[in-house]
């Protein structure tokens, strides 16, 4: 799981509508996977992203890299780190806890599960 997808995950618990996001990463496994750099593709991704979440979400994880607040110009050592910090790195293994209602989330092998039991749906 990447972080430009954890950025867009909730929780989704029953009753759990308020303060429940972003997830906060613990216990994480991270893996580095190369992938092509397209600084296009990422200008138009990085308009979409959460921010704060992801500021947030990245320092969970050790990334201390980032910005405090979004550049109005992009350079290419900005989309350089963007790059690694949202495409090519993997949480492989890791928890996912809603900072709302402390619902545990997992991530395994590197997918998320957002399954909930039935009486939590
Ligand atoms: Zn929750």
């Amino acid at each position: 799981m990447r972080l430009v997808t954890h950025n867009m995950l909730q929780c989704h618990v029953r009753g759990c509508n308020v303060n429940n996001y972003p997830l906060q990463l613990s216990e994480v496994e991270i893996e580095i996977q190369e992938t092509e750099f397209n600084s296009q593709f990422l200008r138009s991704m990085i308009r979409k992203l959460e921010w704060s979440a992801l500021i947030n979400s990245a320092r969970e994880i050790g990334i201390t890299t980032l910005p405090e607040v979004l550049p109005d110009d992009f350079d290419e050592d900005f989309l350089r780190n963007i790059h690694r910090v949202l495409l090519e790195t993997h949480i492989q293994q890791g928890k996912m806890t809603c900072p709302n209602c402390n619902h545990v989330y997992l991530v395994r092998d590197g997918i998320p599960n957002m399954l909930l039991n039935e009486s939590e749906t």
